[in-house]
This record gives C-alpha cells, sequence and structure tokens, in this order.
C-alpha cells in the first residue's frame, strides 16, 4: 500500500457508503479516467475476469461465435469466451513483442471466413505490460471489421506511441488484483470511449435492473460491480501508480545491465515509440534446461521466480479447440523466466538474484 488507501476506506466506513456504489467508486473511476485521457470512460468492476465477460456481452458474443484470443496470456483472457458458450479460436504470438502475432491474426479471420463465419472479436493483450503492435492489429481489425478488446489487465501505466494501454480498441479492461502493478486485493474496469458501452456495462454489473419502482429484469445480469470499501484502495493506489511503474522499469534495468551480457539471455526490448510498465521482469535462456537450472536454484535460495505463462493452446482444458500458430509461444513458455519483479524490491535483494544466475551461466 502506498499509505493514503486507508484514509479514503476511512471514508467509506464513516459515511457508512459499505456498498458496491458510492463516491469511492465514482471518485475511483474519474481517478482512472484523468490517468488514461483520449476521452475514455470507466466502470469499476469486482474483476479483470468480469469486465472481459461484460465486454463480449456488450460486443454482441453469443453462443457459437467465435472469439480469436492471444494465446500466450492467463487463462482469465479466454475463459469469459466459453462462459458465454462461444468458441475460442487462439493465435499465436510474434517474437517482437511477445503479444499477438498481426500475421496470424489475419490468416485466421481469412481461414475463419472461409470455413465458419466471421469472428466477432479480437482480445489482444499487452502481456506483462509491454503493449501489443496496437497499429497492425487495429488496422487488420478494421479491415474486416471486428472490434478489438484490449486485455490490459497487466499494462496499466504503459504507453504506445503517446496513448495509454486501456485506450486502444474498442473496449478496454484492466485489473487490480492482489499481484498486478496496483490493486484493490481484488477488482477489475472496463473502458471504452463510448458511454452506452460503459451504461451497459453498469447496467449488467448490478443485476441489470429496469428502471422501474419495483424489481424487473430484461436482460440476464450479473452482480459485477465494485465495492465502495475496494474502490477506497484504488484510489490511494491511483497516487502511487507511477512510482510503482518506476520501480518495475528499475528492477528491469538492473537486471539488463546486470545480466544482458551474459551469453544466451536476452531481454525483451521495448520498440520505439512504446513504454512498458515492466510489470514483469523476465529472460529467456538458451535453453528448457537452463531455465529450470536458473529456477531451481533460486527456489533453493528462498526466491520464486517462475515460467512465462503457459500458451492456452498448450493448456488441457483448451487443447482441443483451434489455433493458429507457428511456435513461438510454447518456445517462450519453454526458454523463458519471470524474476522476482516486487516494486518493494531492495538492491540487495536484485543483487541476490543476479549473483545466482550468474553462477549458473558463466
Ligand atoms: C490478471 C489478468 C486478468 C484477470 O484479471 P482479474 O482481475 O484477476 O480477474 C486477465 N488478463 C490478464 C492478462 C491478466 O493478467
Amino acid at each position: 500500500m502506498g499509505g493514503t488507501e486507508r484514509g479514503y476506506v476511512n471514508d467509506a466506513f464513516e459515511s457508512n457508503w459499505i456498498a458496491p456504489l458510492g463516491p469511492n467508486v465514482n471518485g475511483f473511476e474519474s481517478d482512472i479516467e484523468s490517468f488514461i485521457q483520449s476521452n475514455v470512460h470507466a466502470a469499476a468492476l469486482s474483476s479483470g475476469t468480469g469486465a472481459i465477460h461484460l465486454a463480449l456481452q456488450i460486443l454482441g458474443v453469443g453462443k457459437g461465435d467465435e472469439v480469436l484470443c492471444q494465446s500466450f496470456t492467463f487463462s482469465a483472457s479466454a475463459n469469459p469466451i466459453v462462459y458465454l458458450g462461444a468458441e475460442p479460436v487462439f493465435i499465436d504470438s510474434e517474437s517482437y513483442t511477445w503479444n499477438m502475432s498481426p500475421k496470424l491474426l489475419e490468416d485466421a479471420i481469412e481461414h475463419r471466413i472461409k470455413h465458419y463465419k466471421k469472428p466477432k472479436a479480437i482480445i489482444a493483450v499487452h502481456l506483462y505490460g509491454m503493449p501489443y503492435q496496437v497499429d497492425e492489429i487495429n488496422q487488420i481489425a478494421e479491415k474486416y471489421d471486428i472490434p478489438v478488446i484490449e486485455d490490459s489487465a497487466e499494462a496499466l501505466g504503459s504507453i504506445y506511441k503517446g496513448e495509454k494501454c486501456g485506450s486502444l480498441a474498442a473496449i478496454s479492461i484492466l485489473s487490480f488484483n492482489g499481484n498486478k502493478i496496483i490493486t484493490t486485493s481484488g477488482g477489475g474496469a472496463l473502458l471504452s470511449k463510448n458511454k452506452d458501452h460503459i451504461a451497459q456495462a453498469i447496467h449488467l454489473s448490478t443485476q441489470a435492473r429496469d428502471n422501474a419502482p419495483h424489481y424487473q429484469h430484461s436482460k440476464i445480469g450479473y452482480n459485477y460491480r465494485m465495492s465502495n470499501v475496494l474502490a477506497g484502495i484504488g484510489r490511494g493506489q491511483m497516487e502511487v501508480l507511477q512510482e510503482r511503474v518506476d520501480a518495475r522499469r528499475s528492477n528491469y534495468s538492473f537486471y539488463k545491465d546486470s545480466l544482458g551480457d551474459l551469453p544466451g539471455i536476452k531481454f525483451l526490448q521495448e520498440p520505439a515509440q512504446t513504454y512498458s510498465n515492466r510489470w514483469l521482469s523476465c529472460i529467456l535462456t538458451p535453453s528448457f534446461e537452463i531455465r529450470e537450472k536458473i529456477r531451481l536454484e533460486l527456489q533453493a535460495e528462498n526466491i520464486e521466480s517462475r515460467p512465462l505463462w503457459k500458451p492456452m493452446h498448450l493448456q488441457p482444458i483448451f487443447k482441443d479447440r483451434l489455433n493458429y500458430s507457428d511456435g513461438t509461444s510454447e518456445d517462450l513458455f519453454n526458454r523463458g523466466l519471470c524474476l522476482p519483479s516486487g516494486s518493494n524490491l531492495t538492491k540487495e535483494d536484485l543483487l541476490r538474484v543476479v549473483s545466482i544466475i550468474k553462477n549458473i551461466i558463466k
């Protein structure tokens, strides 16, 4: 926590706004809007997963529809497609940003149009805070007139060509889960420049109650709105967001300066006009064996590290779904490792990690 969260939470207690609405919810939404800019409006929700679920519904995804989803991601990007009875179609990554390959995306669209029907939406992810190739993905999306959902769960604070992640698609989502760059313990947001999308998100997230004096419903709704208590935490966290980004970026620089010259160790570089929040610092090692050696030796020193996300097309639950892949994310998964990346790591912590890796690679 940054320190001021408790004040906002106390306000909620003192005013007795202990509900999924209230001044902190409104305040948190306007804090997010002023941070993201670009005329984006926000709806604060109970999770990023819920935000994706609502985004898909707002874009009209339903039973039998196909949704093109980045394969190299956390399962929460894809699960809501299945909640709706729709079909995920997984798209592999390119090695430049580790995110959705524009080429494979277009191949998949052409192929699905030819053999089934036009996919209903695209879910692209700024994995580990690194912006995907937004211009290229948006050009393809426009060419075929398919809306994009921008999964910005890991990328709050990242920037692409002067615009904040969270403002780069028809609908964007954020997560404030405990492991993200800032947190409300659990929480999320749906963002859009289209006010009608936000009105729909708020309606659906509050049980889809019609405007009537009694309880009346014309649609199936959800209980997905954010608590006013947790939004208080969010307001305090927004005040330290840039500090957190600076801390994460400085972890990355430290690792890169210390390990970047070791044979075979590679880092994901920022492309021109791109600013990553460096949510996690990741390395690519020469082989699965070396990756595991590093991971296990860190573990022996009680230091947690973790392989990169296991691609969705390789997950047991999704193995029978369609995928358009060329081995890129599978290779990243086999050789990549997320190093300790917390915003509160000390220089000594970082030095311990670095010296263990140097001993293995030297
Ligand atoms: C964390 C995360 C989500 C889900 O957010 P929750 O708030 O945990 O539901 C979605 N996509 C990605 C890429 C994530 O990392």
